[in-house]
């Protein structure tokens, strides 16, 4: 039985999700004390409870103290099975989270399954379902499964009523080093609106283009989606290279003007940009568990994050592989899976 202090390293809903991943990776069952402790409040939220949940009926596992609010519980793994399952997280909580949970776990199992996810698919301090879709699955794939994902509907905060398919056609996870980006392809930034007015994505695009001067101005486009998907706004900017495409994000919000969220986005952009960096500030975190289970590979990325720190010694608790953290002076900081201790 491993035991957790949630409220170390981000303390954050992210080490529910990896530990429900490990615990069904290992078997090894788990409580966790202090949940969400780093936040300002405390405890489970619905779409952490959702993502358990989801982990329970995937893994067959027991959790005991599993409730909006509740700040500890305890989780015993059974077997991962196969299959075609549906989540719906109720609220507009993320869609890309409760994948977070369950993906690696079906990914390594005997045959295919598909998930259809309901809640937010576009909403603050989760991935976008396009960054699932064109950053972090490309590169999942190479490590040897074939998943695909599908938006059938956006949902946005507070409403949520967004819909995603995946389809996971397993296969044992290999290493792959992930060290140059290499040459720049396409870039754009895309502002969504849903039930809002059109003037919200022209000032995001203006405020955007400022800080991506260089960036050509068929780049920047708008796109509206039907009103009842909304009221919604996103802002999606992406860099495509020959190994990968990073993409950085902002969710319109009330009280908090369009230009400030788009020029906190693209500057984020500039940053990764302006680095040789292969993974952007959250593509990070969520390749740990994929190349731990791969027992190795490697990534270079730009300033080592919170996430990534918990994440590693959260792994390292389960399945005892280290990661090499080194944080460089010039160029790229480098992650590396320890393979003389896996
Ligand atoms: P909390 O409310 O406790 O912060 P949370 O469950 O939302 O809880 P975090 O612990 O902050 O979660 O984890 C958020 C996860 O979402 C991390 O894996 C992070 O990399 C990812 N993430 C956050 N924002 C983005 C984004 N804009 N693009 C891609 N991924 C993101």
């Amino acid at each position: 039985m491993i035991t957790i202090d949630g409220s170390e390293g981000e303390g954050g809903g992210q080490v529910l999700r990896y530990a429900c991943a490990l615990s069904l990776l290992t078997g090894e069952p788990f409580t966790i004390e202090n949940i969400r402790g780093g936040r300002e409040k405390p405890g489970l939220m619905r779409q952490h409870v959702t993502a358990i949940e989801a982990a329970c009926v995937i893994g067959n596992a027991e959790c005991s103290g599993l409730a909006v609010g509740s700040t500890s519980i305890s989780f015993r793994p059974g077997t991962v099975t196969p299959g075609d399952y549906h989540f719906a997280v109720g609220t507009a909580g993320s869609t890309g989270l409760v994948l977070q949970t369950v993906l690696v776990p079906l990914m390594l199992a005997s045959v295919p399954s598909r998930l259809v996810i309901e809640g937010g698919t576009h909403a603050l301090a989760a991935p976008p379902f396009d960054f699932i879709e064109r950053t972090l699955l490309p590169v999942i794939n190479r490590m040897g499964p074939t998943i695909t994902a599908k938006l059938v509907r956006h949902g946005f905060f507070p409403r949520g009523g967004g819909r995603i398919e995946i389809d996971i056609d397993p296969a044992p996870l290999r290493a792959i080093k992930c060290i140059d980006r290499g040459t720049a392809g396409p870039m754009q930034v895309t502002a969504i609106v849903a039930g809002i007015p059109f003037d919200v994505a022209d000032r995001e695009l203006k405020a955007a283009q400022k800080v991506l001067m260089d960036w050509p101005a068929e780049a920047f486009v708008t796109r509206q989606l039907p009103a009842d998907q909304g009221p919604g706004n996103a802002l999606l900017l992406e860099a495509s290279f020959e190994h990968v495409t990073e993409m950085m994000s902002a969710f319109g919000k009330i009280g908090v003007p369009a230009e400030r969220l788009a020029k906190t986005a693209a500057r984020r952009m500039a940053g990764y940009l302006a680095s040789d960096a292969f993974a952007g500030p959250y593509l990070q975190d969520q390749l740990l568990l994929p190349m731990a289970i791969a027992r190795g590979g490697a990534f270079t990325t730009v300033k080592i994050s919170e996430h990534t720190r918990t994440a590693a010694s959260l792994i390292e608790q389960f399945v005892g592989s280290r990661f090499r953290l080194l944080e460089r002076d010039e160029g790229a900081n480098l992650v590396e899976v320890d393979v003389s201790t896996s």
